[in-house]
């Protein structure tokens, strides 16, 4: 039987996973998220997770099989895997590997739901990685990937472990295996020291890229941090000209997700949720799907052509029924 609370990698932090199954399944909702990782050990210089929640610790691959197993016999379409740093999944394993694992282990679990990753650090993205996705039937052709900055000396202020080359290595590497990938992304503008020509480096390199959206955050400095002993404060305003520039790349670059899907089909999982009458869904890929309601279509993985574009995604037709 299932215990109440699961103790992620044998440590004494633990993470009320049932909590959050009994309330999605109280609001009637098709996605559940599993916390397969915590704590960080990656000290980026501007983050106080490593203080807060301790070194990074994660969930044995057996024992996440064994949960996202319950949580697709409760129902659930989607699987959602999140952390505090995805992207160290196993370090704490010593394997380096092993979120590479952990995915072709949790594509063999038999289901009609698909499995979804959070956030995931530039680092585990290797090209093994994206070859389990691109293969999967069941995993989504969708990485959140924080890249925090596109400049090579603001990413090693920043102390992560990554540079452009390997962004667009990543980038490259991805589109080669298939076209349809969704890609997030997290950038911090107003880092300490971040130059305009720095800045226009980052904003340069995103509009040149096919990534999907961007999530855009001023730099705020957290007290007990390195950071905020880092030279070359920027001042407020400065900072949210910055944002106002990348919040407008970010919609030109939604737009262009968007009508890369125009005439084609994608599947979709159509959620509890309505806007402007209409129902609405998420393709693997992320892409924001609305179509006319009709019944049966909610927890139901069905192909959608997409007609036109939406105030913020496209609006499609149902093609074919699929058997979920
Ligand atoms: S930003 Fe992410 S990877 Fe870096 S220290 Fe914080 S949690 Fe860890």
């Amino acid at each position: 039987s299932k215990t109440p609370v699961i103790e992620v990698g044998g440590v004494s932090q633990s993470v009320k996973w049932t909590d959050q199954v009994r309330l999605d399944r109280l609001l009637g909702r098709t996605r559940s998220f599993l916390k397969v990782q915590d704590g960080c050990s990656q000290f980026c210089t501007y983050c106080i997770v490593p203080k807060l929640r301790g070194r990074g610790r994660s969930q044995p691959i057996a024992e996440a099989v064994d949960h996202a197993s319950y949580l697709i016999d409760k129902g659930f379409k989607e699987i959602v895997l999140t952390g505090c740093a995805l992207g160290t999944y196993g370090f704490d394993f010593e394997m380096s590997d092993s979120l590479t694992r952990l995915l072709l282990a949790l594509d063999k679990i038999p289901g009609s739901h698909r499995i979804r990753l959070g956030s995931v650090e530039p680092w585990a993205v290797t090209a093994d990685f994206l070859r389990v996705i691109a293969d999967s039937e069941r995993i989504c052709p969708h990485l959140h990937i924080p890249l925090q900055s596109c400049d090579d000396s603001v990413l090693r202020r920043m102390n992560r472990r990554y540079r452009v080359a390997d962004i667009r290595g990543i980038l490259d590497s991805a589109f080669r295996l298939r076209e349809d990938w969704g890609f997030g992304s997290d950038i911090i503008v107003g880092f300490p020291g971040e130059t305009d020509e720095q800045f226009e480096n980052t904003r340069a390199f995103l509009y040149d890229s096919r990534i999907s959206y961007l999530h855009v955050f001023p730099f705020s400095s957290r007290p007990g941090t390195a950071a905020t002993k880092l030279p070359g404060f920027i001042e407020s305003g400065l900072k949210h000209n910055r944002v106002k520039q990348l919040a407008a790349l970010d919609t030109e670059l939604r737009k262009r997700f968007c009508e890369r899907h125009l005439g084609k089909s994608c599947r979709v999982l159509f959620e509890n949720r309505y806007v402007d009458g209409l129902l609405a869904g998420h393709a693997d890929n992320y892409l924001d799907v609305y179509i006319a309601p009709s019944p049966g279509l909610i927890g139901k993985h069905v192909e959608v052509k997409i007609e036109k574009l939406s105030t913020d995604g496209v609006e499609g037709a149902l093609h074919e029924r699929e058997e979920s």
